[in-house]
């Protein structure tokens, strides 16, 4: 193993791997071999994992995309769940740029990260990835012995091992969960009990949304998708639901080509289960009308921050990647079909 964090950047190691071999090294991130004793890891292995669908063809992630969970994962665990990342008397670079970033905002205690603006989120996120992309990348990089990414710290980028993708993502839920149940046990030796309750929970639902009405505006204002994508019943103003078409439990991100509305009944019938093959046909049929929308918006250049967003969101999309998605959702547990 090697100590990486000192390195700016690296290339994976190219040789074929078995299973056990990628699976030799990727447990070495959950055993006491690992390197690290902050949080560290398991918060950049989970902005890893929420990610894991918004790699571009080049099987790239950038510190934008991988930063920008980090610093949501960290600011709701340490300012809603107060929770400690490093024993008392000592403070993690993380924890140091989001306590002074409350203080010079005099932001509200206890505020999720979804209610911070725009500007904020982008300011916050940028000092996040400037102050913790040296020692992160690199370290987490050594951890899992120099197979899983090749990363660069002055592209901002690093680039996943194919092999070690398609491994990852057949296991997903699985991983995720030995990630959470390592962070956790290192995480109640530095809190107290009470700071500790749910406390797996609060590490999974540490990148959740409650507030996805910008889908809402998007799917019902601009595209005037004004039926229920499942049932197909109008939808009422009042009624209207953004609905994860692939279960949020299993994606762990919003982005619009998997967002739909749903009227309230199909939603609550829906929760954590999948569609049916026929509306996944549907959601790439729908999703191509959409980006023909943002290409020919993108001629005129965009005027609103919204069509902006949605188009952003639009960029890594592959409609064969989502029916993979797909099936790694089966594959991962979630194969109980609801048929509305
Ligand atoms: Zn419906």
């Amino acid at each position: 193993m090697i100590s990486g964090h000192r390195l700016s950047k690296g290339d994976y190691d190219h040789r074929h791997l078995n299973t056990d071999e990628i699976w030799q090294e990727l447990s070495i991130l959950f055993s006491s071999r690992s390197r690290n004793s902050a949080s560290y890891k398991y918060g950049f292995f989970k902005s890893i994992l929420d990610n894991l669908y918004n790699v571009d063809d080049d099987m790239k992630l950038t510190f934008d995309q991988l930063f920008g969970k980090f610093a949501e994962i960290y600011w709701n665990l340490v300012t809603k769940y107060r929770i400690a990342q490093m024993p008392a008397g000592k403070s993690a670079a993380v924890v140091t740029v989001i306590n002074d970033f409350v203080q010079k905002n005099n932001i509200m205690a206890g505020i999720p990260f979804e209610s911070l603006t725009d500007d904020q989120k982008i300011t916050l996120q940028t000092k996040v990835k400037n102050k913790c992309k040296q020692n992160v990348v690199g370290a987490l990089y050594g951890d899992t012995g120099c197979i899983f990414y090749a990363f660069d710290k002055k592209e901002e980028w690093i680039r996943i091992n194919p092999q070690v993708y398609s491994y990852v993502c057949k296991r997903k839920t699985a991983l995720e969960k030995l990630n959470y149940y390592e962070w956790a046990k290192y995480l109640e030796k530095v809190n107290t009990e009470e700071t500790t309750v749910n406390l797996l929970s609060k590490l999974d639902e540490s990148s959740k949304r409650s507030n996805l009405s910008v889908y809402r505006q998007i799917l019902f204002d601009e595209f005037e998708s004004r039926q229920c994508f499942y049932c197909g019943r109008p939808l009422r103003e009042d009624g209207i639901q953004v609905d994860h078409f692939i279960p949020w439990a299993f994606i762990k991100d919003d982005k619009l080509w998997n967002m739909v509305l749903s009227c309230r009944n199909c939603n609550n019938k829906k929760r954590d289960k999948l569609a049916p093959d026929i509306y996944l046909r549907k959601l790439v049929t729908r999703n191509k009308d959409i980006q023909m929308h943002y290409y020919k918006e993108g001629i005129r250049k965009f005027s609103q921050s919204i069509d902006l967003r949605g188009s952003e969101e639009m960029k890594n999309y592959r409609p064969g990647g989502l029916m993979q998605i797909y099936t790694y959702a089966r594959e991962n547990g979630y194969n109980e079909i609801w048929t509305p």
